[in-house]
């Protein structure tokens, strides 16, 4: 054996794994072809987020003057933001070869692929390892439609040289939202064209049709029930077709139609290792493939596709494999937030989900005007919304939408994971004024 555990995808699974089994005394190598850090650093929750944080900005500045401030002309300029952004991601790729390197992990630069089962061959190399880990996520599924080449993908912004004063994006999952907000907040004029009538399938209703009043209320244009047909090229920037016969003027049309399994090429299914028919390796609990010595997690594995998830598929399968027992990957009460303007955050069960898997339930909520914008004077609303089970009082659900959403249910997820009934959050006490303390003061 060459080493203990080959890794392949140096992402936010791929890299923890990584480490930690090399802590437990494996001999590891890790093959990457792209930047380490994978996705998430590089194009996703990190930058993500760097960008949602500037496009708060606008709405911070139109609101302190309620607050007696006088706010001196504005100028937004997106190389600054975007050069600022690429220095701060590089900082990080830094900190984690460090931390690969010094916890003794070799890392081999290239596209790795299984030649046999125990056996991986990358850049012109051959490891025989007692253990593979295919950790390579996912990618942006590209669409299937006339002027597909003019459109962008998601990891596409985090490049683009110019912002595009007017942007159609199509979808309504998490990254659909999120861009929708980023680029209406850095002033573009954005619209989103999705097939549905509601934003954000899976997650409560309510809390869907909340987000998209109040994202309509900031001025982001909905077009519900709708498809884009093809894209052509215009005399000023694109045209963009829809199903209704309406043509959309814009100079960036954005994809976020759902990413696939990044599993092409790898010689996976040569090997005998079972894909599902979205390309995504076919795992159990204890994130085993269908050939001995084969593992997965993350993305890759289509399960929860979230970083902390990945995170936590790593460390129960280093515990498995290097530990002391065997750890099932627990996907119960998995919390999310969407950083959409405002967040959307959730933990457990949505109104619907709990209705049909418990039957009786009890629902609390409360719509209200954050204490903030009693003097901004801007319309804006938030939700906190607590979903009961109706005999046993415990909360199987929490969802929140307004400002720091995700840093609220954070800390609520605690609760629900450990089973907290709502007796229980309603003997806590509140932090007052908060927008959180109303979630232990519902009636
Ligand atoms: P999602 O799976 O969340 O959403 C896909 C969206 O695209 C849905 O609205 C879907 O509509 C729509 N869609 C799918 N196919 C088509 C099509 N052919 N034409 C038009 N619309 C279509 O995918 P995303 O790309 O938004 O995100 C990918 C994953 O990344 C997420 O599932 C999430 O796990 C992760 N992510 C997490 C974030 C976070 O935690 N904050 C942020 C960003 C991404 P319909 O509902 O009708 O099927």
């Amino acid at each position: 054996m060459d080493c203990d555990f080959f890794v392949i995808g140096a992402g936010s699974g791929g890299v923890r794994a990584s480490r930690m089994a090399a802590a437990a005394g494996a001999r590891v190598v890790v093959a990457e072809a792209g930047p380490l850090g994978g996705t998430c650093v590089n194009v996703g929750c990190i930058p993500k987020k760097l960008l949602s944080y500037a496009a708060h900005y606008a709405e911070d500045f139109a609101d302190a003057a309620g607050f007696g401030w006088t706010v001196g002309e504005r100028r937004f300029d997106w190389p600054t933001l975007l050069a600022n952004k690429d220095r701060e991601i590089a900082r990080l790729g830094g900190i984690y070869e460090r931390l690969l390197v010094e916890s003794g992990v070799e890392i081999v630069r290239g596209r790795a692929r299984l030649t046999a089962p125990g056996e991986v061959e990358v850049a012109g190399r051959r490891f025989r390892a007692q253990h593979i880990l295919v950790a390579t996520g996912g990618r942006a599924l590209r669409p299937d439609v006339v002027g597909a080449d003019l459109t962008l993908v998601s990891d596409d912004v985090f490049h683009l040289d110019r912002q595009p004063g007017r942007v159609v994006i199509a979808g309504s999952g998490y990254i659909a939202v999120e861009f929708a907000s980023i680029f209406h907040g850095l002033g573009s004029e954005v619209t989103l064209v999705h097939r549905r009538t509601r934003l954000l399938r899976g997650f409560d209703h309510e809390a869907a049709e909340v987000l998209a009043l109040e994202m309509a209320k900031k001025g982001v244009l909905f077009r519900p029930q709708e498809t884009i047909e093809r894209i052509d090229r215009a005399a000023s920037g694109l045209a963009v077709s829809l199903g209704s016969g309406a043509v959309l003027e814009a100079d960036a049309v954005l994809y976020a139609i759902g990413r696939a399994p990044a599993t092409a090429g790898l010689g996976l299914a040569e090997v005998g290792v079972e894909l599902d028919p979205s390309g995504a390796v076919v795992v159990d609990a204890l994130s085993r493939a269908s050939v001995a010595g084969v593992y997965a997690i993350g993305d890759v594995t289509d399960r929860i596709n979230l970083t902390p998830v990945a995170i936590h598929e790593a460390m129960c399968l280093v515990r498995t494999l290097f530990g002391d027992a065997p750890t099932r990957v627990d996907h119960e009460m998995v919390p999310s937030a969407v950083f959409s303007h405002p967040n959307l955050a959730a933990v457990g069960l949505t109104e619907e989900a709990a209705r049909e898997r418990r039957g009786e339930i009890r629902v609390f909520r409360s719509r209200f005007r954050p204490l903030r914008h009693t003097l901004t004077g801007r319309d804006e609303t938030m939700l906190v919304k607590l979903v009961v089970d109706a005999r046993s009082d415990r909360v199987l659900g929490a969802h929140v939408v307004g400002a720091d959403a995700g840093e609220i249910v954070q800390g609520f997820a605690v609760a629900l994971k450990m089973g907290a009934t709502k007796a229980q959050l309603d003997a806590t006490i509140g932090i007052h004024p908060t927008a959180a303390e109303e979630l232990v003061t519902l009636r």
